[in-house]
């Protein structure tokens, strides 16, 4: 199977028996991104996380064990 990167256009040959060709296969309109603008766009968002300037919307979970001192913190205030 044959499928289009929507970021530099380039044409891949899909090995077929990859999960994401079944996938791409069931559902047409899922798009592709190739191997290297996949890199290239998670190098590009891990600079940008590190960079301070990229905000998360979503707020993140804090683990456990930093609850529970926030939580003893407040109540000995
Ligand atoms: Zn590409």
């Amino acid at each position: 199977m044959k499928a289009t990167c929507i970021l530099c256009d380039r044409t891949d040959e899909l090995d077929r028996r990859e999960f994401k060709t079944k996938q791409l296969r069931n559902k047409p309109i899922r798009m592709y991104i190739c191997k290297e603008c996949d890199h290239r766009v998670a190098i590009h968002t891990m600079e940008r996380i590190n960079s301070g300037k990229f905000k998360f919307n979503k707020p993140f979970n804090k683990p456990l064990s930093v609850l529970k001192r926030e939580i003893l913190e407040r109540e000995s205030n």
